[in-house]
């Protein structure tokens, strides 16, 4: 199938963006790049009157360290700012990614192919808020931050609050994901991501974004033990899910085999996964308990 015909244009600042916005209302959709919504177009579920291509707009792109860096130890009060228009590929090769919020370099490669990864941008993952993808699972798991910018405004929007629902997320209209911002990584922070695909490239059936800073369970940073576990997981729920009961369970534990058991039983209860067209229910909570299995362990090898 062919796209309806649209009208097209390329400003060239946020404040052009914001007046087109409101002329046009729901007929205008915001185009990154084009990864989803032009398959959503040419398969004619969208028809928009007109385009607003942000490829323009220079404040969206770039990937930076910034903040005073005035709070206590390493990093405190300094983010990681990675802006809308970066696209995956720049996010896979980043130094600064893979220094600073390394699970994103760990999960780049999941995302699709090397063809769409060259494409489409992390703005556009945010927005789209599929609960299946990996950006939004990893800005889960690090307790990162969305950058939105309207016509009155910037909020700041931290990623528990912007994923509300099934590609439903807390951005207002007239309102443009700018940039995310994510904690900068500690000595003693560990991070998995891992995925179950069909095919590789295939959107995952389950997949977790696991942040941990070791230490606790006697391990004192070479210990056993892990706090401020973060459990996220794609491809379970309506939008990026964080297993809050299971993280808990963990906490500062000694992660012996009676613990790890104790806390696949509360996980399996914690979790109660949307089935898709293939798998049912009950196979996605037992990979998700698969995976968790495994990405612990990854992380206790650490
Ligand atoms: C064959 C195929 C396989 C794929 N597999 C995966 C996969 O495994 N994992 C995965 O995560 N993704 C996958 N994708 C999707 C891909 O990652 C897209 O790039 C991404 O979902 C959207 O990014 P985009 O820049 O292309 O956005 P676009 O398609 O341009 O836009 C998507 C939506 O977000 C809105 N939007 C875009 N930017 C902004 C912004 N800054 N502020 C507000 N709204 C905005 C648009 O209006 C639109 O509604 C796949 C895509 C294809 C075609």
């Amino acid at each position: 199938m062919k796209a309806p015909a649209f009208d097209y244009t390329k400003p060239a600042s946020l404040d052009e963006v914001f007046g087109l916005l409101a002329a046009h209302g729901d007929g205008a959709r915001l185009l990154a790049g084009g990864q989803t919504l032009l398959a959503t177009l040419n398969m004619r579920l969208s028809e928009p009157s007109m385009l607003i291509d942000l490829g323009g707009i220079a404040a969206l792109q770039g990937i930076s360290v910034q903040g005073d860096g005035q709070g206590q130890g390493q990093g405190q009060g300094q983010v990681l700012r990675i802006g809308a228009l970066v696209t995956h590929s720049e996010i896979e090769a980043s130094a600064l990614v893979a220094q600073h919020a390394p699970l994103l370099a760990l999960a780049a490669p999941h995302i699709a192919h090397r063809a769409i990864r060259n494409l489409g941008t992390w703005g556009g993952s945010i927005a789209y808020a599929d609960p299946a993808a990996e950006w939004p699972a990893c800005l889960a798991a690090l307790e990162g931050v969305v950058v939105v910018r309207g016509a009155n405004g910037e909020r700041r929007i931290a990623a528990h609050d912007f994923f509300i629902d099934l590609y439903t997320t807390a951005l207002a209209a007239g309102e443009v994901v700018t940039a995310c911002e994510l904690p900068l990584r500690q000595p003693a922070d560990v991070f998995v991501f891992d995925e179950l695909a069909r095919r590789h490239g295939d959107y995952a059936i389950v997949g977790l974004a696991l942040a941990a800073r070791r230490g606790g369970g006697g391990g004192g940073g070479g210990g056993d033990g892990m706090q401020r576990v973060r459990l996220a997981f794609l491809g379970v729920g309506s939008t990026p899910l964080r297993a809050v009961r299971t993280e808990a369970a963990l906490e500062g534990r000694a992660l012996s085999s009676a613990v790890l058991d104790a806390a696949m039983i509360t996980l399996a209860a914690e979790l109660n996964p949307m089935p898709d067209l293939t798998n049912s229910a009950a196979t996605k909570r037992h990979l998700a308990c698969v995976l968790t299995r495994r990405a612990l362990a990854t992380a206790l090898s650490m």
